[in-house]
């Protein structure tokens, strides 16, 4: 039997731990520092509060022209005369936006939790900007706020919105969504060409005037786990949705790719001819950096969403033992070919209840813990190997070429601990 036949029952009938409770993760403002990197003829506008423009500036380095200013006004002009003169501020600062930025074709009014707070309609705003200085610009609308959401949910509401706005295709074809670098993208339209499989959409797509069209003639494969929004919205627009395990790591990789072959009849000897040599140079390099990693244990606690498929990806592939599993959201649809690769033993569980999960984690005390930021610092005060979950959002980690990379990822803080002589605690 091959590794990628599954003899066990695997994780996808287990229990899963509910907690409910405080949380300590990034909001979907995040989403932008990927998002503006991938659509470079993109804008986004955060109608938010200063806090916000500090999250995107410091955390992650991102400077929003006239951001902080704006946002500020809305809510001091909110607060003194009412909605109304919100939306004429928010129509003045975009055409001030639009006069100095005419290369701007598409422009996402990102909404916040203050500006949720005081129910700015930013969808009518989103439709009267559309309007008024369409059709070489679109706006749209989405919320990247933090009530009740992870840092990954903002790139899913993102994509999620450009949805309806998509073209109406008949044309049986294949769109791959979710936001990869290029350089990763390039890879994955290379072995896809090998493969035959064509005519590719990409969702988002690099420029707003590129091909991306939709309709029940699409087929769509997903590159995160956390796209249910975007897959829902691209159902509701006939598309069907192959499930698979994610891209990460070889085997993840190769059975994605199978779910596509399948689906579009590509020769099994095709397959092998294409897949062969990049899936031995993957096999070598996680094997080398895993060196570090066999015999671990690894607990993730809830954050970026992707932990099933990469505890998948650490115990498969590279030795790795998981003693707890958390994730915001268990979507058991997308998830379940992950659950069904994934041993059972793990505690598997969903929501966030911090202190409830710091318990946990300090009784089992296991060699790395993925966590969000906020977490780290405290937790290697503890003595705690950590991993911030943010940072595999941010790195180049999917398909073939990238696996030793992501293996490294999660070897470097336990190598790091090796040589400062800091031995993960028993
Ligand atoms: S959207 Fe909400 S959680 Fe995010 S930075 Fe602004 S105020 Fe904070």
């Amino acid at each position: 039997m091959t590794r990628h036949e599954h003899p066990t029952p695997g994780c996808r009938d287990a229990p899963v731990l509910r907690e409910r409770g405080q949380r300590e993760v990034f909001c979907g403002l995040t989403g932008i520092v990927w998002l503006h990197r991938k659509m470079p003829d993109a804008f986004f506008l955060v109608v938010g509060s200063r806090t916000c423009a500090h999250l995107l500036q410091s955390a992650a380095g991102v400077m929003i022209f006239a951001e902080p200013r704006f946002a500020t006004a809305i809510l001091e002009e909110t607060d003194l005369a009412g909605m109304a003169d919100a939306q004429e501020e928010l129509d003045r600062v975009v055409a001030r936006l639009l006069a100095r930025r005419p290369d701007i074709r598409r422009l996402f009014l990102v909404g916040s939790c203050p500006s949720e707070v005081i129910k700015l309609d930013l969808g009518r705003a989103a439709a009267r900007l559309s309007a008024t200085h369409g059709p070489a610009l679109r706006v749209l609308s989405y919320s990247g706020s933090g009530i009740e959401t992870t840092f990954t949910q903002g790139e899913d509401a993102c994509l999620a919105a450009m949805v309806p706005a998509l073209p109406e295709t008949p044309v049986r074809q294949l769109m791959v969504a979710g936001a990869l670098p290029d350089v990763v993208e390039d890879q994955m339209r290379g072995l896809l060409d090998g493969l035959g499989i064509a005519p590719l959409a990409l969702l988002p797509a690099r420029r707003a005037d590129a091909a991306c069209a939709v309709g029940p003639g699409t087929v769509v494969a997903l590159v995160q786990p956390f796209l249910g929004d975007t897959r829902a919205a691209l159902e509701r627009r006939g598309a069907r949705v192959i499930d698979a395990p994610f891209p990460f790591g070889e085997e993840g990789t190769t059975l994605w790719l199978a779910a596509l072959a399948r689906e579009f009849g590509v020769a099994p000897e095709r397959f092998e001819a294409v897949t062969a040599a990049p899936r031995a140079r993957a096999r070598r390099a996680v094997a080398q950096a895993a060196e570090a990693l066999r015999g671990k244990t690894i607990s993730f606690l809830p954050d970026s969403q992707l932990e099933l498929p990469l505890a998948r990806f650490l115990t498969r592939e590279c030795g790795m033992r998981a003693v707890e599993i958390g994730t915001p959201y268990l979507h058991r649809e997308m998830l379940g070919p992950e659950l069904d690769l994934l041993a059972p033993g793990p505690v598997l569980s969903e929501g966030q209840d911090v202190d409830r999960q710091l318990d946990r984690l300090r009784a089992a005390r296991p060699d790395l813990t993925v966590c969000g930021l906020g977490l780290a610092n405290p937790l290697e005060a503890e003595g705690l190997a950590t991993k911030w979950a943010i940072e595999l959002v941010f790195s180049p980690v999917h398909f073939y070429e990238q696996a030793g990379d992501l293996a490294g990822l999660f070897a470097r803080p336990l190598r790091r601990r090796a040589v400062l002589g800091l031995e993960p605690a028993p």
